[in-house]
């Protein structure tokens, strides 16, 4: 049977947001629950467009915990979740301020999805998988640090593509260097790499984008998928790069675009039944290359122009719309 599955390990979290922008956090007092994390935002991206996803992760026992179960589910993510009385479900208070700035607050000291172990990720969940994905969040702590990284090991051994997003979240990290250096170090297990322009200035320091991903194509991965906003991504192999145009949109909320984007890829992928060993030819290839990064950027797109990260996420249909109607 051929797998098209996407497995998606890391942090699941509710983010609070303001009922309306622009004030500091410390004058807010209404706020609206949202499930967040960009790995569950990834899997629920996949599903919205119709694919099979499953997000494995690790929540408090509680109500909010319960919460998160329900709202994978009604996303169409199969939970593969780990329920814990270690500690509580991780929680973010987020507010936009006037100057555009995000005032924000985590409540992780620890939060449940940090306390994941790697005997706990079972391997019923990692089998069927066509592609493995995680980011570099799940990275920060023990044991969920070694959970994240034996998974990803174990889904590559069953045959999966593995997938990194490293996503910058600097404010969860100890210090920069740490986290340099840890996001670097996880480069090699990794097929295809999701990078930000602005995340391979962080990673590597005043280099071009070109010179940024061929340092880290020089590392192991196939693939390196460099997003440029609005103005689309550019993917590089081993053998060339191709730059993929935006899909203009008027943007309301650009949380998520990056997941929608992931999530809009991942599931090209999956459906063409491309696999690690075929990742770096598929992706060489200009057809296809623009043809999935093309739907790749509409899933991004369309993500900003709705408020929230899953809310925003679009169907199938209407990225097939988005785009001119062909496929
Ligand atoms: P991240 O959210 O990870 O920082 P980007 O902001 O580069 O990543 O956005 C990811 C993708 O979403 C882009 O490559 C693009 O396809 C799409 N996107 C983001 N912002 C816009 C926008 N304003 N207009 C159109 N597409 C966008």
């Amino acid at each position: 049977m051929e797998k098209k599955m996407v497995v998606c390990l890391g942090e699941l979290l509710i983010d609070f947001v303001p009922q309306s922008n622009g004030l500091p956090l410390s004058q807010v007092d209404t706020f609206h629950r949202a499930a967040g994390g960009a790995p569950a935002n990834v899997a629920a991206a996949v599903a919205k467009l119709g694919g099979r996803s499953r997000f494995i992760g690790k929540v408090g026992r509680d109500p909010f915990g319960d919460y998160l179960h329900t709202a994978l589910g009604e996303a169409g993510v199969e939970p593969a979740l780990v329920a814990t009385d270690e500690a509580r479900t991780g929680l973010a208070f987020v507010s936009l301020r006037e100057d555009g700035e995000r005032d924000f607050v985590f409540f992780r000291n620890p939060a449940a999805d940090m306390l994941l172990r790697k005997d706990e990720v079972e391997d019923a969940w990692l089998q069927d998988a066509a592609i493995f994905h995680f980011g570099s969040v799940s990275l920060i702590a023990e044991p969920c640090r070694t959970a994240t990284l034996d998974a990803a090991r174990r889904a590559r051994a069953f045959g999966a593509l593995v997938s990194y997003d490293p996503n910058v979240r600097l404010p969860l990290w100890a210090n920069a260097d740490f986290a340099r250096r840890t996001i670097l170090d996880q480069l090699p297990s990794a097929d295809l790499v999701k990078v930000s322009e602005d995340e391979i200035g962080f990673l590597y320091g005043g280099v071009s984008i070109e010179e940024g991903a061929r340092l880290m194509l020089g590392l192991g991965p196939s693939c390196v998928v460099v997003t440029l906003g609005a103005a689309g991504c550019r993917v590089f192999t081993q053998t060339g790069d191709v730059t993929v145009p935006g899909v203009r949109v008027e943007p309301v909320d650009t949380t998520g675009a990056g997941d929608g984007f992931v999530g809009g890829l991942l599931w090209g992928l999956a459906d063409a039944g491309v696999q690690a060993a075929s990742l770096g030819e598929a992706l060489a290839d200009p057809t296809f290359a623009v043809d999935a990064l093309r739907f790749a950027n509409a899933v991004g797109a369309l993500a900003t122009t709705k408020r929230g990260a899953i809310p925003a996420l679009p169907t199938r249909s209407e990225v097939v719309e988005k785009l001119g109607g062909e496929a």
